[in-house]
């Protein structure tokens, strides 16, 4: 059967043909791939087509596509049964490897998506401080819970506007959508309605618009924020948490948030989310405090397995320096093609995550991401695409670099990269005439 006919299949039995929206390939347009396999940075769709890979999931995968002592965890517990639903020796261990690697929590929640993990941390907030309003950052997202599915109103004081159907008005009034890396709004909202704010949540490197670093002193800032007026920090690290390093982004940087969200890499590419804090916070959690929360397959042995395989690798072979090495030297070496070019285009990279925006820097927030071409973007994503190079498919995403990535495959990311946008201006040149 020919792809093509199997996306119309698709599209018969599930809205768009997929199960998250982004994977419909909207805003590059063309069919999207159906993926048959995947195995260290390779990936194999359905029609026998092969690419080296940099979406990597979406984040989970910092080891590759079925790293092989990841496979056998999984394996190995599979077959002594898949869910109990009742607490096992790894969950503990689990646990225990966690909080060795995030120096300032002292317990961790798991559930099954970085989704679940906001609305919890989120209703946690709420449950400790007796507030009820939330300040998030327009262009970070945090799942798709209703609190959070909300985007900049008309004030910054009157609160957001639900950015899907289905949320009522009410509820996205209750968040506050503030820019990202602008310390100064911050602070003005938290003098007007400090009193009522429940936490501050953001993604501490942004990862959801395109990759936006915080500012110099921006995270600085929000925790001061937050203590001064009693609203709790949380960060979410669904994408951060151990992407940087064997640990959160907060402990990298030096700022210490009172809940941290993860997801994503914690799995190992199994459904998983968490929250950790520092016991005082945690233990207002059911069963020992007031807030509810709960999941038939939270902490389920599967997702354990391939989580602690995962961070037992990582946390030995500590592959960052490597990781960030590569990836530096790729931003570098575009960053100066484009610019000796004088081309409209931007490698933002820190570790091994990137975005090439297709406008010029600075890229410190939202309305700065939107500047970027997209058509230029979705041109480039197909012409990356024809030549063998798989993307997240669309501007305001990171792509991913994992300890599997060669310098060979760098350079050849590199090289096809500077070969396109190249190809791209000439045929710009071309259509002005
Ligand atoms: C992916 C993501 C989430 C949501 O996680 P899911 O597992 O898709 O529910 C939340 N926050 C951030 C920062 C994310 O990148």
């Amino acid at each position: 059967m020919s792809q093509k006919s199997m996306i119309k299949r698709a599209c018969e039995v599930m809205p768009g043909g997929v199960n998250s929206p982004v994977r419909c390939w909207q805003s590059v347009g063309g069919a999207p791939l159906l993926i048959a396999s995947g195995n260290g940075t390779e990936l194999a769709a359905v029609d026998g087509s092969r690419y080296l890979d940099f979406c990597g999931s979406w984040g989970p995968l910092i080891l590759g596509h079925a790293h092989p002592e990841v496979v056998e965890a999984v394996q190995r517990t599979a077959a002594e049964g898949l869910t109990f639903g009742a607490t096992t020796v790894q969950e503990i261990e689990f646990a225990e490897l966690l909080l060795e690697c995030i120096p300032y929590v002292d317990q961790v929640r798991l559930v099954n998506s970085g989704t679940e993990a906001v609305m919890t941390a989120l209703r946690l907030a709420r449950g400790v401080t007796g507030r009820t309003r939330i300040l998030k950052f327009d262009g970070c997202y945090h799942g798709h819970s209703d609190a959070v599915l909300v985007s900049a109103g008309s004030g910054l004081l009157t609160g957001g506007r639900a950015s899907s159907d289905g949320i009522s008005a009410d509820t996205a009034r209750q968040t506050l959508v503030a820019p990202f890396n602008d310390l100064d709004r911050v602070a003005d909202v938290m003098a007007a309605k400090g009193d009522d704010i429940a936490a501050i949540i953001v993604e501490p490197v942004a990862g959801n618009m395109g990759l936006i670093p915080p500012a110099d002193g921006f995270l600085e800032g929000l925790r001061e924020l937050s203590t001064k007026h009693g609203a709790l920090l949380i960060f979410d690290e669904v994408i951060t948490g151990f992407r940087l390093g064997p640990t959160t982004f907060g402990a990298i940087h030096g700022v210490t948030p009172d809940i941290t969200c993860l997801g994503k890499i914690i799995g190992g590419g199994m459904p998983i989310g968490a929250i950790a804090g520092p016991r005082r916070i945690m233990e207002h959690l059911a069963p020992v405090g007031a807030v509810y929360q709960a999941g038939t397959l939270s902490g389920n042995p599967i997702a354990v397995a391939a989580g602690l395989a995962t961070l037992r690798i990582l946390h030995e072979s500590d592959p960052y320096a490597d990781i960030c090495r590569r990836a530096t030297a790729m931003s570098v070496r575009l960053n100066s093609h484009f610019e000796n070019a004088d081309l409209n285009a931007w490698c933002a990279q820190l570790g091994g995550m990137f975005t090439i925006f297709f406008t010029r820097p600075p890229v410190h927030n939202l309305q700065q991401a939107k500047t970027s071409d997209t058509t230029q973007f979705a041109a480039y994503f197909h012409h990356m695409l024809s030549r063998g190079v798989y993307l997240p498919p669309s501007q305001f995403e990171v792509s991913f670099t994992s300890a599997a990535h060669t310098d060979a495959e760098m350079d050849r990311f590199a090289r096809t990269v500077i070969e396109v946008v190249d190809l791209m201006k000439a045929e710009n040149v071309k259509s002005q005439r």
